[in-house]
């Protein structure tokens, strides 16, 4: 299961991840915490059309939004409900959520509200009456803001993928006439800019064109080292 906190958040920091898993048979869900609806170009509607296209191009099993109000995500209780219900539906195996730092305060709170649903989803006395998960992992995606990745995954094979995704939201990162120029979609430092050549950077580090790079809290264990081994160089 991604999380994140707008439309098109997963798809920035993770999308190749996610097409990679999606290729390879797995089931992966999507949930956006809000509609999006404060982004300077797009209505609602609009955005939620260009999500459910995305998710088709990623291969999603599964995509909604819990609409809570944009830039009005906390971990207050009504939120961490709605998210630790959903954890305990889906039974995730892993959950990717966005990064603990970045300058959109949004993805900050997914990311705190992400943690407090996933340990409030294992508790047995919450919400009795559903049956108590919490998933093994949580991994954590770039969306602006970069830090030292714990590891890389090589999503090379799925670049194309990432980037037809991203694009799908052709509102955020279009540039339509009469439409504002943003953080997103404006010149040679926008959004998609600084994304492409950060998964290119993450990339060139594994000895490959493209990678994302994730971190966690934890450290990572390892059953099998010699699956390591595996991954050419
Ligand atoms: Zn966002």
């Amino acid at each position: 299961m991604a999380v994140g906190a707008h439309p098109d958040d997963v798809e920035v920091g993770a999308g190749g991840l996610v097409a990679k898993l999606c290729q390879a048979g797995r089931r992966v869900a999507v949930v956006d915490l809000s509609a999006g609806e404060l982004a300077s170009n797009g209505t609602v509607a609009e955005r939620r059309q260009e999500a459910g296209r995305a998710g088709e191009i990623l291969g999603l099993a599964w995509r909604c939004c819990l609409e809570i109000p944009d830039r009005g995500i906390s971990s207050d209780l009504p939120y961490r409900r709605r998210l630790a219900a959903i954890i305990r539906q889906c039974r995730p195996r892993l959950i990717l959520c966005p990064y603990w730092s970045d300058r959109h305060p949004d993805h900050v709170s997914a990311c705190r509200l992400v943690q407090e649903a996933w340990f409030d989803a294992g508790l047995k006395k919450m919400a009795a009456r559903q049956t108590p998960f919490r998933p093994n992992q949580i991994w954590y995606y770039f969306i602006a803001a970069i830090a030292e990745p714990r590891f890389i995954v090589d999503v090379s094979e799925c670049y194309q993928t990432k980037k037809t995704a991203i694009l799908a939201h052709q509102t955020q990162f279009g540039r339509h006439p009469g439409a504002a120029a943003t953080f997103l979609n404006d010149g040679p430092g926008s959004l998609l800019a600084t994304v492409e050549s950060r998964d290119r950077y993450f990339g060139s580090l594994i000895g490959s064109m493209y990678g994302e790079g994730f971190t966690t809290l934890e450290p990572l264990a390892v059953g099998n080292p010699l699956a390591l081994l595996e991954v050419p160089r």
